[in-house]
C-alpha cells in the first residue's frame, strides 16, 4: 500500500520560523483547507494543537466540524451556516461557537443567520471574492441590519508571490480599508475589529508584521516556491510519499513499457511497478518525466493504480518534497499534495 509519511519536526520547524515572522504563535492561523493541503486534515490539527496553534483557516462546514475540538478559533472561507429547522442547535451542528464565517460579498449578508459571528473578506484588487472598497459602508450597514456579529475584515493578495509592486498595491488599499473600517465600526457600533491579509508569501514579505493574525498554508507545508529574491530559508518539507512494489521484469534492450508502449529500454534492465497512480494522486503529465531523490527513473505512462520505475526495491520514495515532483508536473507544489487522495495510509513520524 502506498503511504505518505508526515515529519513532525519538519512541521514544528517550520512553525518556529512562522512564529519568528508573526512574532506569536497566538498570530498563526494554520490554513487547513482540502485536506490539510492533502496532508489530512486531522493528522495536521493534532500536530498544530501538540506545537500550541490555536487558531485554523478552513474552506467548508464539515472541515470546520472535524478540527473543532484541536482549535480556538476556525475560519471557514466559504460557509454559509446551515439552520436546521426549529432546532436549538448551533447552526453548524458544532458545539461551540469557535467558527467564524467569512462573508464573500453583499449578496450574501441575508443568508447568514441572526447572532453568526462573521467576517468581512474585502476585495482589494484580486477581484476573486469580497466586497469592493466602495462597498464598505454598505456592507457594515447590511451586517449590522442582519444582526450579525462583525468580528473582522480580511483580503487576501493575489501576487504576493511574485516580484512585482501588486503586492505593495493591494497592501497600500488594505491599509485604506483598515482606516475606513475603525470609523464605520464607531458608527455601527461593532467594536474592535481584527485585521488580518497575509498568506504564507506575503507574511514574509512584510519587514514588520503588524496584523492581528496570517493565514498560512504553504509554509506550514515547507513546500514554498518563490522568485529567489524573497525566498525563505529553513523551511521543510513535511510531507513523503511512497509506493510499494506490485511486480517486477527483468526485461531486454528495446523492449517497451506501459499503455501505449511509450518508453523504450536501451539495455537490460528491472522494472518494477509500484501501487501509486494518477488514481491515487499521481499527476499523469510526469509520465516519461521524472526521477525519484533516489534517482530512480519513472518510465512509461502512469496508469490509474500503477506506475513503473527502473528500481528492483521493495518499497520507492516517490517524493519527499512536492515543489520538486512539481516542476515535472509543470505545475505547483498546491496541486501535486491537494491530489493525493484522502484514501492514502497517513503516519506521523
Ligand atoms: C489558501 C488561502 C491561504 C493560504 O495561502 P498559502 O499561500 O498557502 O499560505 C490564505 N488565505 C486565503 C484566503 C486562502 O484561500
Amino acid at each position: 500500500m502506498a503511504k505518505i509519511t508526515l515529519n513532525k519536526n519538519n512541521f514544528f520547524n517550520n512553525l518556529d520560523i512562522i512564529a519568528k515572522a508573526t512574532q506569536s504563535v497566538d498570530k498563526i492561523a494554520v490554513v487547513l483547507k482540502d485536506n490539510a493541503y492533502g496532508h489530512g486534515l486531522v493528522a495536521m490539527a493534532t500536530m498544530a494543537k501538540e506545537y500550541g496553534v490555536k487558531k485554523a483557516v478552513v474552506q467548508t462546514e464539515d472541515e470546520a466540524k472535524q478540527i473543532e475540538d484541536f482549535f480556538d478559533y476556525i475560519l471557514a472561507l466559504n460557509a454559509i451556516p446551515h439552520v436546521p429547522e426549529r432546532s436549538g442547535k448551533h447552526p453548524l451542528g458544532v458545539k461551540s461557537d469557535k467558527v467564524r464565517y467569512t462573508i464573500n460579498d453583499l449578496h450574501s449578508i441575508v443568508k447568514f443567520p441572526q447572532g453568526t459571528k462573521v467576517e468581512l473578506k474585502v476585495d482589494t484588487g484580486m477581484h476573486r471574492n469580497g466586497v469592493a472598497m466602495n462597498q464598505l459602508e454598505e456592507a457594515f450597514a447590511k451586517i449590522k441590519e442582519q444582526g450579525l456579529v462583525l468580528e473582522a475584515l480580511f483580503t487576501h493578495h493575489r501576487s504576493a508571490d511574485e516580484l512585482s509592486s501588486e503586492w505593495f498595491w493591494q497592501k497600500d488599499n488594505f491599509k485604506k480599508v483598515k482606516e475606513e473600517a475603525v470609523g464605520l465600526a464607531g458608527k455601527y457600533d461593532f467594536g474592535a475589529l481584527r485585521f488580518h491579509s497575509s498568506n504564507s508569501a506575503a507574511l514574509f514579505r512584510n519587514s514588520s508584521f503588524d496584523e492581528d493574525m496570517a493565514r498560512v498554508g504553504i509554509a506550514a507545508y515547507g513546500c514554498m516556491q518563490l522568485p529567489d529574491a524573497i525566498k525563505i530559508e529553513g523551511l521543510k518539507p513535511v510531507l513523503s510519499l511512497y509506493a510499494n512494489k506490485i511486480s517486477s521484469r527483468e526485461l531486454n534492450s528495446s523492449e517497451r513499457v506501459g499503455y501505449g508502449g511509450t518508453f523504450e529500454t536501451d539495455k537490460n534492465c528491472v522494472v518494477s511497478n509500484y501501487d501509486f497512480g494518477y488514481g491515487d494522486g499521481f499527476l499523469r503529465v510526469c509520465s516519461n518525466n521524472y526521477t525519484t531523490p533516489h534517482a530512480k527513473k519513472l518510465v512509461g505512462r502512469i496508469s490509474m493504480d500503477n506506475s513503473s520505475f527502473i528500481c528492483e526495491d521493495d518499497e520507492i520514495l516517490i517524493f519527499d518534497d512536492a515543489s520538486k515532483i512539481a516542476l515535472s508536473a509543470k505545475t505547483m507544489s498546491y496541486e501535486v499534495l491537494t491530489s493525493l487522495k484522502s484514501s492514502i495510509r497517513r503516519e506521523i513520524i
